[in-house]
């Protein structure tokens, strides 16, 4: 199991693993085995899906994650000898460092456990030696942010163990530091702030210039609706290179229309200044820029019709101006469309991945069945679906009963 999760990590059409995550009580058992006593603690920090703002984090813009009940758990206790240790159970591997032993790009998946450290001490926090052993269910490379996860949750281990006065923006822009920078990933600040600062029935306005964030209420069993997931599994691997193509394009736009980013631009008259491929990229983020404020405004009314529709033409413009889906998630909006989804989109930076549906109660299971039909007849693998209830972002977990 733990050499398949990482071996399909990075194959064109591999299926996104879903991690089985051990409970609570497996994992400070697997910790009391590593070190011989219980830990102080465990700590919690989730998954993520994006419900609209695509492409719009680097060009300055807007984005509205929530928190899945997907999670990753650490239990953690300082040691006296000020090293570092961290067991995966998912991976059924242990590593450990030293202080002097913190070099960038060097740990393979311990990355995104020693990088938050690197981050702490970075910011002049000096975290003493600490236990990890974790595991996570969120799946890995599916887009739902597994790696923001573990470093959050890691983050708020460390942070209580040695009461380190972190605000919890700083623990997010940490966080992304140590993915950035250590782990050698260069993504925004989306992931972590989700992760870190999402409030359970709420999904998380942030604004990626000033990084300002607000809470906006996302009643979905008032509305009588849900947020399903459906991970296609396919992912390609020329997924990098896209995503460099498209901040070129985005770069060159800016050069030309002379603006700091494609934030600063709300007028779509410009497009005429820039060639067809660069107005095309421009024409989405602007565009997105705008649905996202309006889903915030929609939601803030309760309007879920036109939260629906925002989300269906947000996939339009992935499909067709920024060029970022491929057949299998436009057979899952499409489909979902079809049995009753009020709107839908793929979430992620795209060529695979999950899609989002906006899901009446009583469409939910014709739904699902529908899309699985329909990969079946496509020849695609079977799609794998949850009901992404916005979830509580980075906490200690209560359940001291546990040891
Ligand atoms: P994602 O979209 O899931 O965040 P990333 O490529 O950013 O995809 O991060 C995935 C990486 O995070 C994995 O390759 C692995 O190194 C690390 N990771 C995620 N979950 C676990 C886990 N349960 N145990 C160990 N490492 C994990
Ligand atoms: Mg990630």
């Amino acid at each position: 199991m733990a050499r398949r999760l990482e071996d399909n990590l990075h194959h064109d059409n591999s299926p996104s693993v879903r991690t089985t995550m051990s409970d609570d009580r497996t994992i400070v058992d697997a910790f009391s085995r590593l070190t011989g006593h219980a830990p102080d603690g465990l700590w919690r920090a989730p998954g993520r899906v994006n419900l609209i703002g695509e492409h719009t984090d680097y060009n300055d813009g807007f984005v509205l994650p929530f928190a899945i009940p997907q999670a990753a758990t650490v239990a953690a206790a300082p040691r006296a000898d000020g090293r570092w240790r961290v067991r995966s159970l998912d991976l059924a591997e242990t590593g450990e460092v030293g202080p002097d032993q913190l070099v960038p790009l060097t740990h393979g998946w311990q990355s995104y456990v020693f990088g938050v450290l690197w981050a702490l001490r970075h910011d002049g926090f000096l975290p003493g030696g600490v236990d990890l052993v974790l595991s996570s269910d969120v799946p890995i490379g599916a887009g739902l942010s597994s790696s923001a996860a573990i470093e959050c949750a890691v983050l708020a281990a460390c942070a209580d163990l040695f009461g380190l006065d972190i605000a919890p923006l700083r623990r997010a822009q940490l966080a992304r530091l140590a993915e950035n920078e250590y782990v050698g990933a260069p993504t925004g600040l989306m992931d972590q702030a989700a992760s870190t600062l999402c409030v359970a029935g709420h999904a998380l306005l942030l604004d990626c210039r000033s990084c300002e964030s607000r809470q906006v209420s996302l009643d979905l069993d008032r509305a009588g609706l849900h947020v399903l997931v459906i991970d296609t599994k396919t992912k390609h691997s020329h997924v990098s290179g896209e995503y460099a193509a498209r901040r070129a394009s985005c770069d060159k736009a800016c050069e030309i229309l002379g603006v700091a980013a494609l934030r600063d631009v709300t007028d779509l008259g410009v497009l005429s200044a820039l060639p067809p491929l660069e107005a095309r990229r421009v024409r989405h983020v602007v565009t997105e820029n705008a649905r996202v404020l309006q889903t915030v405004d929609a939601l803030d009314r309760h309007d879920f019709d036109t939260v629906g529709a925002l989300m269906t033409a947000s996939h339009a413009s992935m499909r067709d101006d920024y060029e970022i889906t491929e057949p299998s998630v436009d057979l899952a909006v499409e489909t979902a469309l079809r049995h009753g989804a009020v709107g839908a989109r793929m979430t992620g930076g795209g060529f695979g991945g999950c899609v989002l549906a906006l899901v009446p109660d009583d469409r939910m299971a014709g739904l699902d069945r529908a899309v699985t039909e329909a990969f079946q007849a496509a020849g695609y693998a079977t799609p794998e679906t949850f009901d992404a209830v916005p979830s509580a972002g980075a906490h200690r977990v209560e359940s001291l009963r546990l040891w």
